[in-house]
């Protein structure tokens, strides 16, 4: 049996190192992690290790696509989240001898639903993610948009309220910093102690809260609505801005509370935004996103070498 079309993809993600062997129909054919390294020479033999691997199962795969969780420029890899500054990354993998390919996490997630997901058929869509913070992956015209420097998709920085809470990028009112799962947690927080719950004696998670309001806590249902509204504020803004069919949601937040959000947050967005048809629609690769993300763009830039 001859081997089906497939690539490559590998995603750094919080806590391990993914592959898998994808198909252009977003299939996975074979798929293993190991726990990621925070050193850049121990994910550099991990990337190694990941494709030697897949290439000993599929000799024939068109080429690899790398997915990390950081800006991607000329001079190197910049990523909080493995705490690198201008790590040469592209250079580490010169003798890679397969065509290969590195992009943002949140740019490869958006590929992954609009080539083999919830985008499918759509051209211009919004992949957002709301988790601890607010970051998106942006498709115009069927393509990701990087922008000049990389930075396209920051939208968890723009600025919602201008007395607000003062962020970690220096700026104040950050939407990230009264819509992520970060700012609910802490409203959840302050609930709690302002006493909401009297008979709670510890702090409720994220998830009681979730677990209350379907169950019929009103303060709880409450406090989650408040988040859908300030996520409302932003994603009209996306829309304005880049008019797009659809935003797809992931991240902790969004899709942990998704049955509670969505009819509100449509309502919100569709007084705010001008679109009138705009889709507000769930993840459905979920934490595979930018696994098949990463391998779908590494297929797409086999298609455009044939
Ligand atoms: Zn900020």
């Amino acid at each position: 049996m001859s081997e089906p079309r497939c690539a490559i993809g590998i995603d750094l993600g919080g806590t391990h190192l993914r592959w898998a062997v994808v198909t252009p129909l977003g299939e996975r054919l074979y798929q293993d992690r190991i726990p990621r390294g925070r050193e850049p020479e121990a994910v550099v033999a991990g990337i190694h290790a990941g494709i030697a691997r897949c290439r000993e199962r599929f000799p024939a795969v068109v080429g690899a696509g790398i997915a990390v969780p950081g800006i991607i420029a000329a001079e190197g890899v910049t990523s909080n989240n493995l705490g690198w500054h201008d790590f040469p990354l592209q250079q580490q993998l010169e003798d890679i001898s397969l065509p290969h390919v590195l992009l943002n996490d949140m740019a490869a997630g958006a590929i992954g639903e609009l080539d083999c997901g919830r985008a499918r058929g759509f051209k211009n869509v919004i992949f957002l993610t709301v988790s601890t913070g607010i970051g998106a992956g942006i498709i115009l015209n069927g393509d990701v948009y990087r922008g000049a420097n990389g930075f396209a998709g920051e939208v968890g920085h723009t600025v919602v309220d201008l007395n607000g809470l003062l962020c970690g990028c220096g700026r104040r009112g950050c939407w990230e910093m009264i819509a992520s799962g970060t700012a609910h947690r802490r409203r959840v927080r302050e609930a709690f102690q302002s006493g909401t719950w009297p008979n709670l004696t510890d702090e409720p998670t994220p998830a009681d809260i979730t677990e209350r309001a379907r169950h019929g806590d009103k303060a709880a249902r409450a406090l989650i609505l408040r988040t859908a509204r300030y996520l409302g504020i932003g994603v009209s803004n996306l829309a304005n801005l880049y008019d797009p069919e659809a935003v797809i949601f992931t991240g902790g937040f969004a899709r942990n509370n998704w049955d509670i959000i969505h009819d509100y947050l449509d309502n919100e967005v569709s007084e705010q935004a001008f679109s009138p048809n705009l889709r507000l629609l769930l993840t459905e690769l979920g934490d595979d996103a930018g696994l098949v993300g990463a391998a779908a763009l590494a297929l797409r830039a086999g298609d455009r070498g044939k």
